[in-house]
């Protein structure tokens, strides 16, 4: 079934930088070719012993998700964070942990500059560390019958909070915004990024004015230092906050 699964998508589409020339040495993790995600994803899920999860997590390494030697995180990440969640849940225990390595070094990666993005469902170009960490959230409840492992996974995510607006207004030239956070907000908060109306306008820092109670994720955040002040009347009603730290990093 994730065999299938794996196949049915058309990873040719997915953005993916061409694949670096081989140094003299020949040893710097890049292959000639495009790489083949799903290739890797099978083998990963097929993986019954050390070796071969280590070889499969070499060809997820070496171009596929994520670039040998300076490890950046590539689009097609996000796209295969489903298979390794699900390898997560039921895979064999040596697939298990390797594809928990994969999903919290994708989390925790920069990625290049011309494909640091990836299109949510919803129409807004989230980081990629972002939308991986969205996808695991999405499988809080599976993940945290995974033991340590999906416990772990579930904290890596929280530091790519993400907060959708329900409603806005300004205050003394700042925007008090309610909505739900998923994730953490730092404190002292960092700045942030406000997706809105298919661009994204950059927020000097983002504080909690009211914290989410216990058991939900209402919440209502103070949003100072906006590069473009929204216009009276511009409604924020289904904008997307990400942390500006992840929209930033990039190689
Ligand atoms: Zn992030």
């Amino acid at each position: 079934m994730l065999l299938t699964e794996i196949d049915a998508v058309n990873w040719n589409a997915i953005p993916t930088p061409r694949p670096r020339p081989r140094t003299a040495g020949g040893h710097d993790g890049a292959r000639t070719g495009r790489p083949d995600p799903a290739a890797g994803l099978r083998a990963l899920a097929a993986a019954r012993d050390l070796t071969a999860a280590a070889s499969a997590v070499s060809t997820l390494t070496s171009g596929s998700l994520r670039r040998g030697r300076t490890g950046e995180v590539l689009p097609a990440a996000v796209v295969a964070a489903p298979f390794l969640l699900d390898i997560v849940e039921r895979g064999h225990p040596h697939a298990r942990e390797s594809a928990v390595v994969l999903l919290d070094g994708a989390m925790r990666s920069a990625p290049l500059a011309d494909f640091s993005r990836f299109r949510t469902t919803a129409g807004h170009d989230a980081p990629l560390c972002c939308a991986i960490a969205e996808l695991v959230r999405a499988r809080r409840e599976s993940l945290s019958k995974c033991g340590r492992s999906g416990e772990y996974l579930l904290a890596t995510s929280d530091a790519h909070w993400r907060f959708d607006i329900r409603e806005a207004a300004g205050a003394s030239g700042d925007v008090l915004a309610l909505g739900t956070l998923q994730g953490a907000l730092p404190a002292p908060s960092f700045g942030g990024e406000l997706h809105h109306g298919g661009s994204a306008t950059a927020v000097g820092t983002v504080t909690v004015e009211c914290p989410p109670v216990r058991g939900a994720a209402e919440a209502c955040l103070r949003l100072a230092g906006l590069a473009a002040a929204p216009t009276a009347g511009d409604s924020l009603a289904g904008a997307v906050l990400y942390p500006g730290t992840c929209g930033d990093r990039e190689h």
